[in-house]
């Protein structure tokens, strides 16, 4: 939970900067505005025209914009509207400052994407206000947003082990087999299920049996690429996404995890053990992909296949010849 912790922490919007962007063609007015912010605690940058504004709006993304309505290149109100079209998703609070005091004028500005409008001349106190009003705006979007990844992450993990659940792993899977098949690589789907696991919950206790989960997990993290896809898709049973290798360093790979778990001790109370899991695999190359739940029917075969056999053992499950092309033979 302390990871949590942490990042809900890092989304406290006190910890982020905090930009104003002011846009202005006259140096009159960008220099009132630069008095009326002294003292506060924003960083703050100044454009001549709209161009200008927009560049330095892709490259600082400030929180607050205070735009000029009318100046020689880009209007304040054309400027809103390129801010909201170009920059979707992220939000910045615009103010559009004008001498205009014309209503239909100021209608038109804030269906242009401006939320807020202050009049020339301008009280500095009331633009330091609004700007803070602004700020109160933006740091709830940050929030939201960063709840937001930080909820989106948490459904695609399992919580035990940190690895992506099943879930994440039906995101991913499509978009790589068909990947496997544009770029002519190989493809793995190796499942794994430890062996007897239930007697270890009712010997030692549920504790004891995610120990060993979060055990065999880092051990499939540690003993693969870090391209390949780990994750615990329920109970005692993950998978392992794996590409560009062969059957044989499949196997090798998978043998390696294998009997580094199988060689792991657990001390639980007085008694010393060790656990051990079976493995089955399904292999794809070629053009047509197979449908992503049949390739992990065909692995799921190769496993029933290794407990039948005796458990603590890795078994392959040929494809038929019209799904793989070049990975089927004995091992
Ligand atoms: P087999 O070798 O045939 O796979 O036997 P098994 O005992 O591993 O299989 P079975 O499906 O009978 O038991 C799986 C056990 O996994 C049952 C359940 O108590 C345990 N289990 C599932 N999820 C968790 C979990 O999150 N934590 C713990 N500690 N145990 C879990
Ligand atoms: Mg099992
Ligand atoms: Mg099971």
């Amino acid at each position: 939970m302390t990871a949590v912790n942490d990042k809900i922490e890092t989304m406290n919007p006190s910890f982020q900067r905090f930009t104003v962007l002011a846009v202005d063609d006259s140096a009159i007015y960008r220099k009132l505005v630069e008095q009326s912010l002294l003292g506060q605690q924003y960083e703050v940058l100044f454009a001549k025209n709209g161009r200008e504004a927009l560049d330095l709006f892709a490259e600082h993304r400030p929180a607050v914009v205070i735009t000029d309505w009318s100046m020689p290149d880009i209007s304040g109100l054309e400027l809103c509207r390129l801010i909201r079209r170009n920059f979707q998703g992220f939000h910045s609070h615009l103010i559009l400052l004008t001498s205009n005091s014309d209503k239909e004028q100021l209608v038109e500005g804030l269906a242009a994407g401006a939320d807020d409008y202050l009049t020339k001349p301008f009280h500095s106190g009331e633009l330091v206000a609004r700007i803070a009003v602004g700020r109160r705006i933006v740091d709830l979007h940050r929030e939201i947003q960063a709840k937001n990844r930080l909820l989106e992450e948490m459904a695609l993990t399992d919580a035990l082990t940190g690895l992506p659940n099943r879930r994440a792993v039906d995101v991913w899977a499509s978009r790589e087999l068909s990947a496997a098949a544009r770029h002519d690589f190989a493809f793995w789907v190796v499942l794994a299920d430890l062996d007897l696991f239930k007697k270890v919950n009712d010997t030692y206790g549920h504790d004891a049996g995610d120990t060993v989960l979060k055990t065999f997990a880092e051990i499939l993290k540690t003993h693969t690429r870090q391209s390949d896809i780990c994750a615990r898709l329920g109970g005692e049973e993950f998978l392992v996404m794996m590409t560009h290798s062969d059957r044989c360093g499949t196997k090798t790979s998978v043998e390696r995890i294998r009997k580094q778990f199988e060689n792991t001790t657990f001390t639980f109370g007085n008694s010393t053990v060790s656990e051990t899991a079976s493995f089955g695999i399904a292999g794809f190359r070629g053009t047509n992909p197979p449908d992503w739940n049949a390739l992990v029917e065909y692995a799921d075969n190769a496993l029933y296949s290794a407990k039948h056999k005796g458990r603590n053992r890795i078994e392959f499950e040929g494809l038929p010849e019209h799904i793989s092309q070049d990975l089927i033979g004995s091992v």
